[in-house]
Order: C-alpha cells, then structure tokens, then sequence
C-alpha cells in the first residue's frame, strides 16, 4: 500500500470479498425462510461498520444490528436503509430519533417504555423487539411471570412489536446442556405469546455459533457476526461444519529503525527486557495507543515469514522486538495474517490474552488506518474517524 496516502506505516488490510463469500456461505447454510441480520456493532468489529454493511447486503443480508443508536444513526447518515436494529435499550428521549431514522429498538422495562411515552411525539409506532433472558444474565424479561406483568404495556397501538429475541451463552460449547435449556425456555416463551395473541413478526436466537451448530434453532432470523469476519466460534464447529469461512483482516507494519545491541544491554520502559546476547533489535511503529495493549507482551509478530518476539514492554507508539539478524528498515512486518508460510491468526491471539478472536480486531483502534480490498485491488482507505462535535448547551 501507498505510505503518502497513509502517512504512516502501519495499516489494517480488509478483504471485503471474503465478507462477502463468507456472508454467502451462511446464507447458503441457512434455511430459505431464515433471515440473516449482520451484526456491525463496534464498528463492525473494527473491520468498518459502513463498508461491511454495504457488502453484506448485497451479499445477501436482509438486515443490520449495531448495539448503540449512534452506531445506527451514522449508517443512515450514510445512506443505509435497510432494517437496523438496536441491540442495547436507546435512552427513552431519543424515541422520536429512533422513529425518524426507521430503527428498531430493544425494550423488556415497563420503567423505559413508561418513560418512552412521556417523550414520544411521532405519531408513528416505535418498532420494538422484545429481550427475554434465557440465561446469559444480562438483559432481558427472565421468565413468563415478567412477560404477564408488562403485557398490558405492550398491547397498545404506539409500538409495533417487530420482534422477540434472546441471545446465548454457550452455543460454542461442546456440552449443549446449557444451549438446550435456554432453547427449552425461549420456545415456551414464544408458546405463551402464540396464546397470549401477541402478534409478533418474527422470532430469533441464534448468533454465529448457534447458526452453525444448531441449524433446525434458526427461527425467523439469525444475527451473524464473527462468521462474517471468517471467525469460527469453535475448533469444533469449524471441524463439523461444511462451510469455508475466511478470515478478512490482517495487520502490518514496517521497521522503523534497527540495531545491534550488546549482551547485557537493556530495553524498554523499567529496563523490562535485558539482551542474552549481542542482539539485532528492531522498532516498529505500533503501540497500545494503536490498540496493541500490554496484553501482547511475550508475543511475536512475522519479519520475512519467521516469528520475532516482541521484547520489553509495549509503548505508547511503538514496540521493539529482536532479530535474528540485520533486516532492513521498511521491510513490512506482519501483526495478523499470513507472511510466506507462517501465519498469525485471530485465535492465536485470542488463546495469548485468553480471550476470544472477534477481541482483538475490535482492539484496533481508529490510529490505525484501513485499507479495503475487492479481489485483491484496494478500494477505498480510511484514514481517521472523525469525533464530531456538539455544542453544549449549558
Ligand atoms: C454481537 C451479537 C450477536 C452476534 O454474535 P456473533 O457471535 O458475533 O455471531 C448476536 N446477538 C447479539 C445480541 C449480539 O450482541
């Protein structure tokens, strides 16, 4: 990639061909009368909420869920329309905004939607998908006595109920006890609402992992995010499951600077690294203000398709990490992705900070410019994301 048009060597490369291929392959996977909403929360994952929006449903996404209304808003500013959904309750003053940008919002609090009616002007419906809890424990109505008491709230002509959803806590898991009992709760709540007479459009649960490993639990729509991204939610899953999913992202850099440091030698923040010898140290432009946290010390990253570790702590801006001999400056240095026959991948890094892979592209952070592809030519570059401003009004 062109550094003037960067200005600055260390860029994220996103291959929006494989999003969309791995967006066709779930579809693929899905039954007919199943939707797939793509989830493009936090920025789509770090991989750019608008360009993965667009590319998803042309791929064939009939629908988008971000977690903020802020993350909605910018994607109709940019002239996104298709159905967005609002995974985290919106403030209940912001209810003319959500019907004026043709959102839909989560609601499961009878103190929201009380507070909600205060507020709304717009003549029209609010569209609503109501949470029910089945088990992750983080929101959502717990069980059918809650459904009974906010029943009388939900049967009234300003909202217009699109919706009724919940979300699991351990579809990737190989031991399906806890799947089966929150699938087991959600399908008695969905027989309640039947017999309660509740017209609700459509039903849904699964997210990538359930997707792929509980294909008959798809329901009316399944909300995708990791399987775009070319994630596997398991080693399992992408054992037993007959569809290629690719990685879209990877992350490079160039040295900087190199030396030869004596034995003995120290380097780094708190003289954290000592040299065991006379060593070949490198510095590359990349630091946990970047998103590269601390987290990653100990690890390594790929110069001419060989593992060199990071050494010392991580910077600010940049971080060091020794050769086995002298390497140019500006030769390109790999952070995730492939280089010759070596590879760093998502779940490396995930099982280095013991986390999960959809972690760590999330970390990048907005430093650090994207550059999109489409069948190998670059597309389009983004270089900031710009804070906007608000005056304030006090
Ligand atoms: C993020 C999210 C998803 C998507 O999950 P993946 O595991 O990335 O497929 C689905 N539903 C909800 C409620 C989410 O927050």
């Amino acid at each position: 990639m062109n550094p003037e048009l960067l200005h600055r060597d260390t860029w994220v490369e996103i291959h929006l061909d494989k999003i969309e291929n791995n967006v066709k392959e779930l579809r693929k996977y899905l039954p007919p009368s199943t939707k797939l909403m793509a989830a493009v929360k936090a920025d789509a994952y770090g991989h750019g909420d608008l360009q993965v929006s667009k590319i998803a449903l042309r791929a064939g996404a009939e629908g988008l869920a971000v977690s903020i209304l802020r993350e909605a808003l910018f994607l109709r500013r940019n002239g996104i329309e298709a159905p967005i959904l609002v995974l985290t309750p919106i403030l209940p003053s912001d209810v003319n905004l959500a019907i004026e940008n043709d959102l839909s919002v989560t609601i499961f609090q009878s103190s929201w939607l009380k507070e909600m009616r205060k507020h709304k002007k717009d003549p029209r419906p609010l569209k609503v998908h109501i949470k029910i809890d089945t088990g992750l424990g983080r929101l959502g109505l717990r069980n059918i006595q809650e459904l009974e008491e906010i029943l009388p709230m939900l049967s009234t002509e300003d909202i217009f109920i699109e919706g009724m959803y919940t979300h699991f806590a351990t579809a990737n898991r190989e031991d399906d006890s806890f799947f089966r009992r929150q699938f087991q709760l959600f399908s008695e709540v969905m027989e309640w609402a039947k017999d309660k007479g509740l017209e609700i459009q459509a039903y849904h649960c699964s997210n990538t992992a359930a997707t792929l490993k509980y294909p008959e639990c798809s329901l009316d729509i399944v909300r995708v995010g990791v399987g775009m991204f070319g994630i596997y939610p398991s080693k399992e899953i992408k054992r037993d499951t007959p569809i290629s999913l690719e990685t879209a992202l990877s992350f490079h850099s160039r040295i900087l600077h190199i030396k030869k440091v004596k034995k003995g030698s120290v380097v780094g923040y708190d003289t954290a690294y000592e040299a065991q010898e006379d060593e070949w140290i490198a510095t590359i432009p990349v630091g946990y203000a970047d998103g590269w946290y601390r987290c990653f010390q100990g690890f390594y990253l790929l110069v001419e398709g060989k593992k060199a570790p990071i050494v010392g702590k991580i910077c600010m801006d940049q971080l060091m990490i020794k050769l086995p001999k002298k390497i140019p400056v500006g030769t390109q240095v790999t952070l995730i992705g492939k280089q010759q026959g070596e590879e760093i991948t998502l779940e490396d890094l995930a099982s280095h900070i013991e986390s999960v892979p959809q972690e760590i592209p999330s970390m990048i952070g907005y430093r650090v410019p994207r550059v999109y592809y489409y069948n190998g030519k670059p597309v389009e570059v983004l270089t900031e994301r710009i804070w906007q401003g608000e005056k304030c009004l006090v």
